[in-house]
Formats: C-alpha cells, sequence, structure tokens
C-alpha cells in the first residue's frame, strides 16, 4: 500500500480531528459572546479562552499523532512491499528481476561506464545433497551460501538467479581482490554445514567477468560469466575461472549452447513467433513463423545465433519438429491463413522430416495443404537426388514449398525451371536497393515474369518503407513480407488479420 493510500485510508480519523477542533472553537466563542453578554468578569473570559486554546491544542495534538503514525505505518509497509519484491524468500539475496536491474546501475551508462565484476556461482551437486539430506538442508545450505557471500563481499550485492544459480555485483575490477575474496568464499564453503552433528562438506563453482574489460552491458556480462562459469564445471568443478576471449571463439561454447538449447525444448523456453506475409491489397495471406529462443540469463535469442549450431548435430531435428507441432497448434488462430515454417537443409539430408511430417499431421489431425516449407537457396543449389526427392514427397503431402531468399546465393533463373517449388522469396537486399539500383529492378523484374508464366508466387522479403512496397508491386511481386506491415510478434499479440481494400496499405500503394 503506498504511503498516499494510507493516508487516504487514515482521512476518517483526521476529518474527525478537524470535526471536533471546529466545533471547540465554535462552543469556545459561543461561552465568549455568553459571558460578554451577562457582563462577567474578564477574569472568567479569560479562564474560558484558555481552556477552549487548551482543547483545540489537545485536538491538533492527536492530529498530528495520528498523521505521524499513519505515516510511520505506511513507510513500514512499503519498506516490506519493497523487501518482499526484491528479496528471495528462502535466502534472503536480491530476486533475479532486481539483481539485473542492479547489474545495469552498477555498469554505469555509456557516456560514464563505471568498473565492475561480475560472479555467477553455482552450488555443485546440488540435486544429490538435496536427495541425499533432504530439502530442508539443500534450503539452508543456500541461504548458508548467500549469508557468507554477502559477508564476504560485504560492499557488493548478491542476487539469486536460478534453483542453486546466485550472483555477485563487485563494484570494481580488481582481480587480485576478487581472487581473493573468491577463494575466501570457496574455503568457507569447503568448510560445511553441519546436518545432524556431522559436517557436511560443500562445493561451488563460480565464473567471473569484468567490466567494461569483457562486456559493458548487463545481457553480455552475464553471457560472458556464464562461460566462465561452465568452464569452472567442465574443469571439474570446485574453482572459479575469470572469462578469456578465447572461450568465445571456442568449441566448449557450441557445446555449452547445444546442452542449454536441448534443455530448452524440455522447459520451454522455445516461442514461435509470427509475421504477416500480406497481399498486394494489404489484406493478410498468410504467417512466417520464426524461432525464438528466451534464455533465462540471455534474454530473447535470435534464430541465426543458435540454428547454425543446432544444424552441427541432429538436434535441428528436434527444433523442427517442435517448430512444426507449435505451427499445427497455433494454426486454429489464423483461421483461413496459411502459416510458412523454416525447414533447414541439414533436416533435408534425413528422410526423418518427410515421416516427422506426415506424423506429426496426423497426430494434430491438420492438413498439410495449410503449411509453407520454406527451404533456403543454398539448400536448393547444393540439392542431391534425396533432397529433390523429399522435397517431392513433401508436396505429396500437400505442402507447398517456398525458396527462401532468394539471390543471396548462385541459383540461377534456369534452377527455377526443375526445382519443386511454389513460392520464391527475394531476399531483402533487393528490396532494400529498388529504388536507386537498376540491376535490382530489373532482377526482380525479370523474376516477376519468369514466376507468372511458371505459376510460382514471389514474395518480396523485408519491406520495411511505403515506398519499397510500392515498387516491389510495380515489379511484380504478388506478396509482401517486412517491418513495414508487421514486426515478428509472439501468437498472441499479432495484429488482427488484415482485411482488402480497408486497409491504408492498400490505398498508399
Ligand atoms: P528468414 O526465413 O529469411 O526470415 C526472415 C527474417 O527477416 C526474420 O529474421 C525476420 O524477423 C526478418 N525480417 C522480417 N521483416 C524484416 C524487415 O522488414 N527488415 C529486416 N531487417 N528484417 C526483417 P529472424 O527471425 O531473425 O530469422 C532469421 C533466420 O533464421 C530466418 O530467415 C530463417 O532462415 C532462420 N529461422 C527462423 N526460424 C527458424 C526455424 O524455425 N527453423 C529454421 N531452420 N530456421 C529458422
Ligand atoms: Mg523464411
Ligand atoms: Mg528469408
Amino acid at each position: 500500500m503506498s504511503i498516499l493510500a494510507t493516508i487516504k485510508d487514515h482521512s476518517g480519523r483526521i476529518y474527525r480531528g478537524i470535526q471536533s477542533l471546529l466545533l471547540i472553537s465554535i462552543g469556545a466563542a459561543l461561552l465568549g459572546a455568553v459571558e460578554m453578554s451577562e457582563n462577567l468578569s474578564s477574569g472568567s473570559a479569560f479562564v474560558v479562552s484558555i481552556l477552549a486554546t487548551s482543547l483545540a491544542l489537545l485536538a491538533l495534538m492527536y492530529m498530528r499523532s495520528s498523521v505521524v503514525h499513519s505515516l510511520k505505518s505506511a513507510a513500514v509497509a512499503e519498506a516490506e512491499k519493497h523487501h518482499f519484491l526484491t528479496r528471495d524468500a528462502m535466502t534472503g539475496a536480491m530476486t533475479r528481476r532486481y539483481f539485473l536491474e542492479a547489474l545495469g546501475n552498477s555498469l554505469g551508462t555509456m557516456r560514464d561506464r563505471r568498473d565492475a565484476a561480475l560472479l555467477l556461482i553455482d552450488l555443485d551437486h546440488f540435486k544429490q545433497l538435496n536427495d541425499t539430506f533432504g530439502h530442508q538442508f539443500g534450503d539452508r545450505t543456500l541461504a548458508h551460501l548467500v549469508k557468507t557471500a554477502e559477508r564476504i563481499f560485504a560492499g557488493g550485492m548478491v542476487g539469486r538467479l536460478g534453483g542453486d544459480e546466485f550472483g555477485v555485483i563487485i563494484p570494481h575490477s580488481d582481480l587480485i581482490a576478487i581472487n581473493k575474496d573468491v577463494r575466501q568464499l570457496l574455503d568457507a564453503m569447503r568448510a560445511g554445514k553441519s546436518h545432524e552433528g556431522r559436517t557436511i562438506p560443500l562445493s561451488i563453482s563460480v565464473g567471473v567477468a569484468l567490466a567494461p574489460t569483457h562486456a559493458s552491458n548487463t545481457t553480455e556480462l552475464m553471457l560472458v560469466a556464464d562461460l566462465a562459469l561452465y568452464e569452472s564445471k567442465a574443469a571439474g568443478r570446485g574453482r572459479v575461472t575469470v572469462f578469456d576471449e578465447e572461450m568465445l571463439s571456442d568449441k566448449r561454447y557450441r557445446r555449452l549452447v547445444e546442452r542449454e538449447l536441448r534443455a530448452a525444448v524440455y522447459l520451454g523456453e522455445l516461442e514461435l513467433h509470427y509475421q504477416p506475409i500480406v497481399n498486394p491489397d494489404g489484406s493478410t495471406y498468410g504467417f512466417e513463423g520464426l524461432i525464438r529462443w528466451r534464455h533465462p540469463v540471455r534474454g530473447l535469442i535470435s534464430p541465426a545465433e543458435f540454428i547454425p549450431i543446432a544444424e552441427r548435430s541432429t538436434l535441428i531435428d528436434m527444433l523442427g519438429e517442435w517448430v512444426f507441432k507449435r505451427a499445427c497448434a497455433d494454426i486454429g488462430y489464423f483461421p483461413g491463413r496459411s502459416i510458412s515454417i523454416n525447414v533447414s537443409g541439414e533436416q533435408l539430408k534425413r528422410d526423418e522430416i518427410v515421416t516427422m511430417c506426415d506424423r506429426v499431421l496426423k497426430e494434430t489431425g491438420r492438413s498439410a495443404t495449410q503449411f509453407v516449407i520454406e527451404i533456403t537457396e543454398t539448400v536448393a543449389t547444393a540439392a542431391t537426388p534425396e533432397i529433390l526427392r523429399r522435397l517431392e514427397a513433401l508436396r505429396g503431402l500437400g505442402f507447398h514449398i517456398a525458396l527462401d531468399d532468394f539471390g543471396t546465393g548462385h541459383c540461377g533463373f534456369n534452377y527455377l525451371k526443375t526445382l519443386p517449388i511454389d513460392c520464391i522469396k527475394i531476399d531483402r537486399s533487393y528490396i532494400r536497393s529498388l529504388a536507386h539500383d537498376q540491376v535490382a529492378q530489373i532482377f526482380v523484374s525479370a523474376l516477376a515474369q519468369i514466376a507468372r508464366i511458371q505459376d510460382v508466387t514471389i514474395v518480396a522479403e523485408g519491406v520495411e518503407t511505403q515506398e519499397e512496397f510500392a515498387l516491389a508491386r510495380a515489379a511484380g511481386c504478388n506478396r509482401f513480407q517486412g517491418y513495414f506491415f508487421d514486426r515478428p510478434a509472439p501468437r498472441d499479440k499479432v495484429s488482427p488479420l488484415r482485411t482488402a481494400n480497408t486497409d491504408q496499405l492498400a490505398l498508399s500503394a
């Protein structure tokens, strides 16, 4: 409850106070008047007025104490509320949200960067501790870790970031001092915690990153500290590692992402966002589903960052299945509209793509005709007879096939005759150049003519302005996609379906 609200709540008492003060004043005035009229001695009039003034003073004091009391209780309630929101109930550490906010503040602004260090601490074998000694002991261990860290890093802030993962913000980047303190923390934990007469030794892994040396914003600093922490765990736990640039280019980074991505599927951290594909009149034709990873530490991660890593193993098949299942579940929200999904070239190297799609359609009761499968131009140019057979099989099931990012690879026009495709998506680089680059204009117009002859649809990708929309339309594109219409958004935030001609887009072009 806010201070103002508390005072409002107590305004009844204040109002009653003022009312009594008024009554007393009126009473005193009346008495004075009566006494004057009866011509009593001025002495007794004086006594009456002293009495009235004292009563008024008493009333005022009552009001003052009432207001002071209200303010005090409001301040207590405010502090309790703040504590509840900012502190983790079990350990007393800052909550994740407030910790990240505090971290942002500690790093300063672009103009005024401040030195800081971030420690990420993970309690080793926490699950085993819980299983062996019980959850109560597990809880006490976490609280013990926080208390010890708060004592050792007295000028810092300790936050709980996840189950057994904690962070410490240190307001300087003196690595020698930090290392000394971290070792003290490692030793303190090794000394253990008592349980039923025994001392159970504890172990932690720590990752350290410095700002601004290693990163200057919250997201990146968390990422690099996380890499250092992973390094500590991989090297056998119970140790501290300071971030090193090499960790970024390392294959260990890929392994970390792979490991986390596998877990992300089960933890529900993946999301499919939708971006509309519109007709020339501005009405919605369908949507492209674009995968996103809502990482608990790094925030929303773009597919450009994790798809290439997933493509190095069969993890891409797992993601591909997740995407198609999600699209099947969501299509009911977009009646009469299609959903395009991106299928990686790696998926097309295995028969699994056809059997998976067929199986998911049967499981969900959806029809393949509601979906478009987007493959990239590079896949098409390197297509083996097996890949072409799989594409034909997918078409046989009823899917439409679209050639994505056309113009970025080496796909000549003659490829278009042989590929089993229904749609070509022209890469954004051409759409952006339409206004000033004649080569782009000729390329798009020629492609549109060929497409018309072969009954293939042309989608202009990455339309960002009204001018680009008008030019792409004039060049013969039949469908359009880009920020000008809408950015990709979660299913429930997708703008209502546009309808033909009612939209100003249609009039403007
Ligand atoms: P894409 O299939 O060519 O998707 C279009 C990309 O362009 C999307 O990026 C989209 O957000 C972005 N975009 C749309 N309109 C505009 C615009 O007007 N301006 C600009 N600058 N960009 C625009 P996103 O979502 O980051 O995806 C990047 C790529 O990741 C996709 O390119 C696709 O190749 C791949 N991808 C996305 N989702 C999946 C998936 O589920 N599976 C696979 N295998 N790949 C995926
Ligand atoms: Mg695409
Ligand atoms: Mg594309």
